[in-house]
Order: C-alpha cells, then sequence, then structure tokens
C-alpha cells in the first residue's frame, strides 16, 4: 500500500500518517518524491488490515490518494522507490547511463592467471573484474575454486590495477570474510533463494550483486532481492543469466533478455545481463551481449580467459583476449549508436 501525500501536505501530517499506520502494527516507510511525498508499507497486508488501514488514512489532512500496491515486492519496486538505483563503487557507477562491463574469468586459478586476466580487462576498457574464489560446482569432484587463498589474489590484483572485484559468497558465514577482501558480493544462481544467505549480505551493506535462479519468477527474483534490501541495504544489483532451457543439446541455459524490459518497468535497481552462463558456448556470447545492450540492461558479465583451453571451470563459454577486446569495441560503438 502507497500512500500518496498532497503537493502542500505538511511533516505533520505526513508524521499523524505514520503514526496511524505504526498504530495497526505495521511499520511506515517515507518515501520522498520530487514534488510530494508518499509513505509506503513494505508489508504483506491482510485484506482486513488494507481495509482498515484505507478506512482510516483515506480521510486524513494532507492525503491525496491512497493505493494498492499490485505487486509482492516493495522496496525493490519502481512504486516505492521512482528514482532509478545507482549502484557506485570506487567511482564506477552501476545503473547510471553507462554500459558496465565485467570480465573476467570464471575462476580465480592463481595470483598469475588472474593478474593477467585483470590487465586484458583493463587495457579493453572494462571496470569491473570477476572472479570465483568459492565455485558452486555440479560436482564435487570438479575445481571448487581456491577459497580464502583466492580472495587474496583478488584483494592483491584489485588494489594493483584499480579494477572493482566482484566474487561469490556461497553461504551466510562467509560473507563477512568475502566482504572483507572483495568490492561487490556475488549470489550465485543457485543460492538465490538462500534465505539466511541473501539476509547477511544485505547485513554487510556491501553491494549485492544477485543471480537470478534458473527456475525463478520474476517475482521469486525480486523477493529475493526485497530480502536483502528489506536489511537496509540498497545497493542491488539484478542478474539475468538464464533459466532453465527447453534443449540443452544446443545452450546451457536459455537467457530471458525479456527479462530486462520487464524489471526495467517493475524496479529501479541496475539489470546486468550474463550471457556467459546464460548460453555457455563463447560463440554465442557476443551476439548476447549486443542484444543485453539493445535490450536496455545496464552491462554485462563476461567470462574471458587469458587461455580458455586450460580454464579449471567454464572454459567453453570463456572469451579468448581478443575476442573480449573485439566485442568491447563493438559494445562501445553500439552503444554510441544508441545515445
Ligand atoms: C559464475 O558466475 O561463475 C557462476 C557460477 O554463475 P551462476 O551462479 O550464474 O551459475
Ligand atoms: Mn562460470
Amino acid at each position: 500500500m502507497i500512500i500518496l501525500m498532497r503537493l502542500d501536505a505538511t511533516k505533520e501530517q505526513i508524521d499523524q500518517v505514520c503514526e496511524v499506520i505504526r498504530e495497526h502494527d505495521v511499520e511506515p516507510l517515507v518515501l520522498p518524491g520530487e514534488d510530494r511525498v508518499a509513505v509506503g508499507i513494505p508489508a504483506a497486508l491482510t485484506s482486513e488490515q488494507r481495509t482498515n488501514l484505507e478506512s482510516s488514512i483515506g480521510s486524513m489532512d494532507g492525503v491525496s490518494k491512497v493505493t494498492q500496491t499490485s505487486r509482492p515486492f516493495k522496496l525493490a519496486s519502481l512504486e516505492f522507490h521512482p528514482q532509478k538505483t545507482v549502484v557506485t563503487v570506487k567511482g564506477v557507477s552501476i545503473g547510471a547511463g553507462e554500459f558496465t562491463v565485467m570480465g573476467g574469468p570464471c575462476s580465480v586459478e592463481s595470483y598469475e592467471q588472474y593478474r593477467a586476466s585483470a590487465d586484458i580487462v583493463k587495457k579493453a576498457g572494462a571496470k569491473v573484474l570477476r572472479g570465483g574464489a568459492f565455485k558452486p560446482r555440479t560436482s564435487p569432484y570438479a575445481f571448487q575454486g581456491l577459497a580464502e587463498e583466492g580472495l587474496r589474489i583478488i584483494k592483491a590484483v584489485g588494489e594493483e590495477t584499480g579494477l572493482v572485484t566482484i566474487s561469490e559468497v556461497m553461504s551466510g558465514d562467509m560473507v563477512p570474510t568475502v566482504a572483507k577482501y572483495v568490492d561487490i558480493l556475488q549470489i550465485g544462481a543457485r543460492s538465490m533463494q538462500n534465505f539466511p544467505l541473501l539476509i547477511e549480505a544485505g547485513k554487510s551493506m556491501k553491494p549485492v550483486f544477485l543471480k537470478r535462479g534458473p527456475s525463478a519468477t520474476i517475482d521469486e527474483f525480486l523477493l529475493a532481492a526485497e530480502y536483502v534490501l528489506s536489511q537496509g541495504n540498497t545497493e542491488v544489483i539484478l542478474c539475468e543469466r538464464g533459466v532453465m532451457p527447453l534443449d540443452r543439446s544446443y545452450t546451457r541455459n536459455t537467457l530471458d533478455l525479456s527479462a530486462v524490459p520487464v524489471l526495467k518497468e517493475f524496479s529501479h535497481l541496475p539489470v546486468i545481463v550474463d550471457p556467459s552462463h546464460g548460453t555457455g558456448v563463447a560463440k554465442y556470447v557476443g551476439p548476447m551481449a549486443k542484444a543485453a545492450l539493445v535490450a536496455g540492461a545496464d552491462g554485462v558479465m563476461i567470462e574471458m580467459h587469458p587461455n580458455p583451453k586450460m580454464a579449471l571451470s567454464d572454459g567453453s563459454q570463456a572469451l579468448t583476449p581478443d575476442q573480449f577486446t573485439n566485442l568491447m569495441g563493438e559494445l562501445t560503438r553500439l552503444s554510441a549508436a544508441l545515445a
């Protein structure tokens, strides 16, 4: 529910509305707008609570109208937060209009491999360096990542190159550790509904990069973001990375690019597309990255390895340094053409 105050509503009238909301055992959220204030109720209300609140608030002084929110997510919604969220990390703004490229290997494998990746990413003009130290692998026998040693490498390379770093955290108890080493916490597709993890990531107050689960609906995705936001952490970046495919013989997932305009319509959060996991095939990454830009995404996350054939994870979807550099050029030219 959102209570839209009149243009000339006074602070006392807004406070009174908040007071009445609290009397109904729910916490109000004051939403300052460009010309007028709205008061939101970020809670799932029973129909009885809704009717009672509507009748007690509707006729109060300073109230223009009471509207019901149509969606289950609140803090993640554009209705509650009409200004677009921009996440700024070390001077890099995500969601501010410039197309952000996050590049790097699937996994951090060694200092040399990661530093070489960072140099290629930086030289090509990308601002954010990806790389997993904790890897959620389907098989327990597959490379699991370098764990804390990988985090130390990420921190060192981030400091040496000035790139913004992003890496996955897989469990709530690891959030403080990962948060010490990286700039942006990634929550992987498989963890999208790990609610204790979402809560801890929210509490960390670090920017959170949330990947859509392979079978998550848009509502489920935005409600996962809501978990982070409800901890008071406003820095959430959404990532579309493909959903369960009908046919795995051609692509690993089905990149749901239609999610981009949908998320943009209903949420204020920046949206990044990951065509690497979205397709699983290096040669399809470029076309889908360009399509993501045209669809209105705020950026892409792309896997690139100095030598994909030697990659310890996701080599078949990793671009070579040359492919990555060429794609960066194409994206820059395409952005300019669209501007
Ligand atoms: C990754 O980014 O390497 C990763 C494991 O991604 P996802 O969670 O989308 O599978
Ligand atoms: Mn990967």
